[in-house]
């Protein structure tokens, strides 16, 4: 496999982004972005081998963690980005790179970074796995893209962010690399493809435009005037105001703020809840409801 003259973007790095990373960096591509906000987890420091509890204990960001794991050994060259992808941020995510690998976990992501991939016309894999159902899916140009499919009442799994376990994101993660390997080698259609992740047994669908698509066929792209997204995942509330912020300011009206990670993380626990406050501008809420996190967030950027 010659993959170096290759650009990629893999957008989340959970359990199946971590799956399809460990696989992709072996492929030896010339350089991966790896995009997401989140940070490590005790819980994901058990259930993902790519993560330890000195990753979890630091609260280290996903994306920063997978880098710093494999850059001394591996010849491929690795860029982390710290935060979540929405509107405002997709573009330079993705610009000039030769495909996009989204592995997150809910359906808005998902109709964003299809949107800005139709747009600049840069192919997009689709992968996901949620129990022992996977996808797999490359929007190639020629066939439906992930609007297409979406409109027609397929959800694509992510009712909830339900962790998986290692193994059944190892069989969907290798198979996704495989498909992309071979899609920008050998320009190998990828079909829509389901895998039962716990045989590897995979069924598969081809899937024509819909003529009445918003996204490309009528060209339609979504409001970019956005600014921010909640998501409500297994482990709390995420809110991403797309843009950096400045913690200082935030800290002089919380006096028990503690810095993290060098500064680049903000701390506040109030009894059982807390929030994390990256300077990317991504907020991380755990014990609060909607509500409550939305208080929040007016309260600091007021
Ligand atoms: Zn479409």
């Amino acid at each position: 496999m010659d993959l170096n003259r290759f650009n990629i973007v893999v957008i989340g790095a959970g359990a199946l982004g971590g799956a399809v990373l460990s696989k992709l960096i072996q492929a030896g591509p010339a350089s991966i972005k790896i995009v997401d906000g989140d940070v490590v987890t005790a819980k994901n420091s058990v259930n993902q081998p790519l993560f330890t509890k000195k990753d979890a204990d630091g609260f280290v960001n996903k994306a920063d963690a997978i880098v710093s794991k494999f850059s001394s050994t591996s010849s491929v060259r690795l860029v982390s980005e710290p935060f979540y992808v929405g509107e405002e941020r997709i573009d330079s995510v993705i610009e000039g790179v030769d495909i996009v690998i989204d592995t997150t976990d809910n359906n808005e992501t998902r109709l964003v970074i299809n949107d800005a991939c139709v747009r600049k016309r840069i192919p997009l894999a689709i992968a996901s796995v949620r129990a022992n159902n996977g996808l797999l899916y490359i929007v190639d140009g020629n066939n439906a893209c992930f609007n297409c499919i979406y409109r027609n009442g397929k959800k694509v799994d992510s009712s909830g962010c339900a962790s998986v376990t290692a193994q059944r994101a190892q069989t969907v993660g290798v198979k996704a690399v495989d498909a992309v390997v071979n899609f920008l080698m050998y320009r190998t259609e990828c079909p829509f493809t389901n895998v039962n992740a716990d045989t590897g047994s995979t069924l598969e669908t081809y899937i024509k435009k819909d003529s009445n698509c918003e996204t490309c066929q009528k060209h339609i792209h979504l409001d970019r005037a956005g600014g921010g997204f909640i998501q409500i995942c297994g482990e709390g509330i995420k809110f991403s105001l797309q843009k950096k912020i400045d913690l200082k300011r935030i800290a002089v009206a919380f006096p028990s703020a503690v810095y993290m990670q060098d500064g680049r993380l903000l701390r506040m626990d109030s009894g059982s809840r807390s929030v994390l406050i990256s300077d990317e501008g991504d907020f991380l809420f755990s014990g609060y409801d909607i509500e409550g996190a939305k208080t929040f967030i007016s309260s600091v950027l007021s």
